[in-house]
């Protein structure tokens, strides 16, 4: 039994066995080879192994998604078959003696280059499905799989790191723990096993990524962040039962479902949720939220492999709101950038991304993409209760834009007779020194404010939330922290809106009584964490 020391960021306790995660590497090397023969077979193998897989998928979507949107899985098996895409990769091969990867690569190039040219939306659309099929393609004959398809049994994912992208195309269902060697506890994988509730470790170091090997039995206890590699069978039996006392807690928990969240002498506070993804609300409705803190609308675009229509954005926030059946649902438009990348964007690499094109300044510079999400929140708006809340906000004028914008959508769907809500709640994320410190000037423009402790910490003590080696230097309780969400609180307040904090600080219960004493009003935090801040609530006293 070997023990390694990494840094938990969801607390709870998984004994399995380990999957490695491996990398889609998109690189493709152009290999020469006079085996054309031999090129020319391997692709025709990796095609019949990828109509297999994509039977599969058909299958699995039709019970989970239904006809119509299965569909598309049977256009990629035609697509595989297509005469033109078939003779351009043979052609490749013959012609230049490479290998079938490079020559498959190649053409996807060249394909969705041709149909992203069109004029026709939907044979643009198609761009996206040529390097679907043919990522496909490479990733057979990489011999890459990424993680086991095929076993019903859950994991403990290992690996380097886990992008944001890599988490949520991960099997929810199949995951039992996740271990990367680097990573920090403020980044965005964390968070999202936080919202999965599926204990986490990061940082255990390469040392344990060069000892596992898949199939490796191991103990991750995601309370103090160690991981126990072919663990003996005393070592198994105590972290059973520090499974089962952890279950136990989370059990008498849920007793306080259905309660108030007020403290002792009388003060009530709203606790809401954060989610990630439409499939997160059984969480939150399971965990007795109030309500949605904060929908991080850009999964939406990180799982999709092109820009999400008007239409589907719209299917998803009509889906939270009605869920949700008249509770507040706040819904964060777009804010990608940074540590959240998508191909699609076709975003440039940058010295300092933190500090780069993300979030407000890409809708802002690029408004067919915000005007497309800002009318499918309108148009959802009539479902339910809804807040619409703007990221990485700095500057007065950027509010000014943002608000200009949003009162062209509403008249654009007037004069379409296209219905909206009219009582649609304003807000911005004060997650920039920036923004608190003209929070006086902000305040009076919006209906709330919600503090993104995560970036605020970032950029107030100048310490990347994605490097782990700063981590001892990243003092979440930092008093200029505090400040600057105290002085966001008083300026709320004198202009007559709310606010709550939806940053990962919200669930920090050493600061519950803080929080609560500045007069912040909401807290928005993992939906595992609603009813253990209801508890920290109900044992304040203000008096
Ligand atoms: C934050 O910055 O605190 C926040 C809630 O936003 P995100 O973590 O998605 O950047
Ligand atoms: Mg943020």
């Amino acid at each position: 039994m070997t023990k390694y020391q990494g840094k938990g960021v969801y607390g709870a306790v998984a004994i399995g066995k380990i999957s490695l995660f491996k990398k889609q590497d998109t690189a493709v090397k152009r290999i020469h080879t006079t085996d054309t023969d031999h090129e020319k077979e391997r692709f025709e193998q990796a095609k019949t192994l990828a109509i297999q897989q994509l039977d599969e998928i058909y299958e699995k979507a039709l019970k989970e998604v239904g006809e119509a949107n299965a569909a598309i899985f049977e256009i990629h098996q035609m697509m595989l078959e297509d005469e033109d895409y078939n003779d351009s990769i043979i052609n490749i091969i013959e012609s230049q003696n490479v290998n079938a990867d490079y020559a498959v690569a190649v053409t996807a190039d060249n394909f969705a280059d041709m149909f992203a040219a069109m004029d026709d939306a939907y044979m643009k659309a198609r761009a996206a499905d040529v390097r679907d099929i043919s990522n496909r393609l490479i990733n057979i004959l990489s011999g890459n799989t990424a993680v086991s398809h095929h076993s019903d049994e859950k994991l403990i994912i290992c690996a380097a790191d886990l992008a944001p992208s890599e988490t949520v195309s991960l099997d929810k269902e199949k995951v039992l723990a996740f271990v990367t060697a680097h990573g920090s506890s403020n980044s965005h994988t964390a968070i999202l096993a936080r919202n999965m509730n599926i204990p986490a470790i990061i940082g255990v170091g390469d040392e344990f990524l060069e000892a596992v090997k898949d199939g490796d039995e191991a103990v991750v206890d995601g309370f103090t962040g160690e991981v126990l590699l072919h663990p003996d069978d005393e070592s198994v039996q105590t972290y059973r039962r520090k499974q089962a006392d952890d279950e136990e807690k989370k059990r008498l928990l849920l007793e306080l479902k259905g309660k108030e969240n007020i403290t002792k002498d009388g003060r009530k506070i709203n606790v809401y949720a954060n989610i990630g993804s439409v499939d997160n609300i059984g969480a939150v409705l399971l965990n007795d939220a109030g309500g949605i803190g904060l929908f991080r609308s850009e999964f939406l675009y990180l799982e999709n492999s092109d820009y999400p229509s008007e239409e589907q954005q719209f299917g998803a926030y009509k889906k939270v709101l009605e869920s949700m059946a008249g509770k507040k649902v706040i819904i964060r438009t777009l804010d990608i950038g940074a540590d959240k990348q998508v191909d699609y964007f076709k975003l440039k690499k940058e010295e300092n991304p933190a500090l780069g094109y993300r979030a407000i300044r890409i809708c802002l510079t690029r408004p067919e993409i915000f005007k497309t999400q800002l009318r499918a929140l309108y148009r959802a708006s009539v479902f339910g209760n809804l807040g619409i809340m703007f990221p990485m906000i700095t500057s007065v004028s950027e509010l000014e834009r943002i608000l200009a914008m949003c009162a062209e959508i509403k008249e654009e769907l007037r004069s379409q007779h296209v219905e909206y809500a009219e009582n649609v709640e304003l807000g911005i994320m004060i997650e920039t020194p920036a923004a608190a410190i003209i929070s006086d000037r902000l305040a009076p423009m919006v209906d709330f404010f919600s503090v993104g402790t995560n970036d605020l910490t970032q950029y107030t003590l100048a310490c990347d939330r994605q490097n782990p080696d700063i981590e001892e230097f990243v003092d979440t309780h930092h008093e200029a922290i505090m400040r600057l969400i105290e002085m966001s609180a008083v300026n709320a307040h004198k202009c007559g809106a709310w606010i709550g904090i939806c940053g990962e600080l919200a669930a920090d219960t050493a600061l519950t009584e803080t929080f609560l004493r500045m007069g912040i009003d909401e807290l928005s935090v993992s939906p595992t964490f609603v009813l253990k801040v209801r508890d920290a609530v109900r044992n304040i006293d203000l008096s």
